[in-house]
């Protein structure tokens, strides 16, 4: 049997955060090798965080236990408390793991396996150019025999990078390679983050409009702001047209069916009630797609009251109810022209999990 050791126990000194457990789209790092493991029937997965951290991560299915100050101590916690004859040791930071190196690196037979890549670049060497067919970039996971790496480590003088270093060097045992893949990096850099999300998400860009008749005798709500007391939306709830056009988009373009089909306006559950509570819902539903609001561009038409004295609230508004700082909010009077009619446009750009 084989058994995965997640080690993900880094501080983030360099990049100044545990890049670990960063979020793309709502998903922390370390999920995308897990659930690679689990798809290929890898039953036994250990994951390593910071003791700080070790309760945070329980509740996966997956056993957790604290990391050492080096990587190669981090890895001996991980190892000793996994069940498999071999183990496949992986750095929590390469998110972006395929599938086909992990079950390359299964099915080769050796006491050490290990994914190597060839550097695209030119190598130099103390100042001299040397030959690159000779070099090789060392990715994870390894996979090792578990009781000859306990055996390498409880000898081992010194600190050791990974695994293949540790079995060759103390053991003598010569790693076995097999093919890496040149995106199976490790997110070392800020930078790596971004070329992550694109690779892991997809932006769409969805559109929605709005429009209510103006009525005096009720309040109007824009972005969950009242504007005004008297001369307000008709419609079934409070004919917020800004929520009601963003909810509109998000929820057709994700195949939910329009504002009207999640929330129908023949059901009295929806009479009168504000529309933050549809914001809430599609949130809800968006959060279990794991999909995030990137920006959202809305326009206003209304004639009257001018929207400027509220701009900066409906924006802050807007901010807390669709989780972005990126909004633009802009007005237009419409010259009188739909002086009894308060309209939205909106545009949302989305990220979704790929
Ligand atoms: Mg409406």
């Amino acid at each position: 049997m084989v058994s995965a050791v997640i080690v993900a126990g880094g501080k983030g000194r360099r990049i100044g955060f545990k890049k670990q457990f960063y979020k793309i789209g709502n998903k922390p790092l370390i999920l995308f090798s897990i659930e690679v493991f689990k798809s290929l029937k890898v039953e036994d997965i250990v994951l390593v965080v910071p003791s700080e951290d070790v309760e945070g991560w329980r509740g996966l299915g997956v056993k957790v236990v604290e990391g050492g100050n080096e990587r190669m101590h981090s890895v001996y916690n991980g190892v000793l408390i996994s069940s498999g004859d071999y183990v496949l040791i992986h750095d929590g930071a390469r998110a972006n793991i395929s599938p086909e190196v992990v079950k390359r690196v299964i099915e080769t037979q050796g006491d050490c396996v290990i994914p190597v890549i060839k550097p695209p670049d030119s190598v130099i060497y103390n100042g001299d150019y040397i030959n690159r067919d000779l070099v090789y970039l060392v990715q994870t996971p390894q996979k090792v025999k578990r009781n000859l790496f306990l055996k390498a480590y409880e000898m081992a003088k010194g600190i050791y990078p990974d695994e293949g270093s540790l079995m060759s060097g103390v053991l003598g045992i010569r790693p076995v390679f097999v093919e890496g893949d040149r995106w199976n990096f490790k997110i070392t850099y800020p930078e790596d983050l971004k070329v992550l999300e694109r690779l892991k998400m997809e932006k769409r860009i969805f559109f929605g409009y709005d429009i209510h008749r103006l009525e005096m005798g009720r309040p109007l709500y824009l972005g969950g702001v009242k504007i005004s007391e008297d001369f307000g939306a008709v419609g079934h709830s409070d004919g917020d047209v800004i929520i009601h056009a963003v909810v509109d988009a998000l929820l057709s373009g994700l195949g939910y069916g329009d504002i009207g089909t999640v929330f129908p306006d023949n059901d009295p559950k929806w009479e009168g009630v504000r529309s933050e509570v549809f914001a809430r819902k599609a949130m809800e539903l968006l959060e279990e797609r794991g999909v995030s609001i990137k920006f959202l561009d809305i326009t206003v038409i209304l004639s009257k009251p001018k929207l400027a004295p509220y701009r900066d609230k409906i924006v802050n508004s807007l901010k807390t109810l669709f989780n972005t700082e990126n909004i633009s909010l802009k007005a237009k009077s419409g010259n009188t022209f739909f002086d009894n009619a308060v309209q939205c446009y909106a545009l949302v750009e989305i990220l979704l999990p790929v």
